[in-house]
């Protein structure tokens, strides 16, 4: 698909050396559906192929980053592109919907955040659940002073969003934190967790981070490339894949149980009252 197709995402060439993606859903928060995931990874692609491309940012329109996922919309998974291994999304009982999770989101989240190239994310507003797991991905995160970040689904009966690297971003404290308490954190302490690379004010943020980009863009594309691995490694021999992939069969353990005392529902329905009372 061109870009002129994409409903969700825009992408554009703000720098010499520079590829933004932007998420252009702001009447929805940018609620991610399966449409977005896929035009995003379509458009992360489309950075990748380009070489004129050294560094790929990750912006969004409107007030909020991304308000998390979408689970209302009715994309039908089977009509889009799969990037990974898993199949049988309509099979009964855990079998489809463990499949979809992997695919829409552990799996696109691990593609993006391999990517070869540098990765900044541009963020405003709120970041909630689903919005994570695009933010987290990133090499570099800029944010505004008004961007706040939180996973509230433990009230939902599950453990966290599926791509689970809350204690590599923000350390095993303030993960159970957010965890446990469901609450936001702020932009600085973000920041001081070592979460979140830069702070800068709101109407400073598409220029500072087109300028980190530029700045990162003049470097040859080897060295980035290999220093960016020698990080991800790193991560990987602390053991960030396994805990991921563990963390993943809870969640699954979390969704099969709530159908089974919630007649069906994937997640606890009271949790929406209490997010809700809380926000
Ligand atoms: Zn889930």
């Amino acid at each position: 698909m061109s870009d002129t197709e994409w409903q969700r995402v825009r992408y554009d060439n703000p720098a010499d050396g520079v590829g933004r993606i932007t998420l252009a859903r702001p009447e929805m928060a940018n609620a991610q559906d399966y449409l977005m995931l896929s035009e995003l990874n379509e458009a992360f692609d489309r950075a990748v192929n380009d070489t004129e491309v050294r560094v790929i940012v990750l912006a969004a329109d409107g007030k909020h980053f991304s308000s998390g996922h979408d689970l209302r919309s009715d994309v039908d998974i089977n009509d889009l592109p799969t990037i990974g291994t898993q199949c049988h999304f309509d099979a009964p009982g855990a079998e489809g919907y463990m499949a979809r999770e992997a695919e829409m989101y552990v799996n696109l989240c691990w593609r993006w955040r391999n990517i070869s190239k540098p990765t900044i994310a541009s963020v405003q507003g709120k970041v909630i659940a689903g919005g994570l797991m695009l933010v987290w991905p990133m090499d570099l995160i800029v944010c505004s002073e008004d961007a706040t970040f939180s996973d509230p689904v433990v009230a939902f009966g599950v453990n966290a969003v599926e791509y689970f690297v809350h204690p590599f971003e923000v350390g095993a404290r303030l993960a159970k934190d957010m965890l446990f308490t469901g609450r936001s954190i702020t932009a600085q302490e973000a920041k001081q967790a070592g979460m979140v690379s830069r702070v800068v004010p709101r109407d400073e943020l598409e220029s500072e981070t087109v300028a980190l980009a530029a700045h990162i863009a003049k470097r040859p594309m080897f060295g980035l490339t290999t220093a960016k691995q020698s990080v991800n490694n790193a991560q990987d021999a602390m053991g960030l894949y396994t805990a991921l992939q563990s963390a993943f069969g809870l969640h699954h353990v979390g969704h099969s149980h709530n159908r089974l005392v919630f007649d069906g529902s994937f997640v606890d329905p009271s949790g929406i009252q209490v997010i809700r009372d809380e926000a």
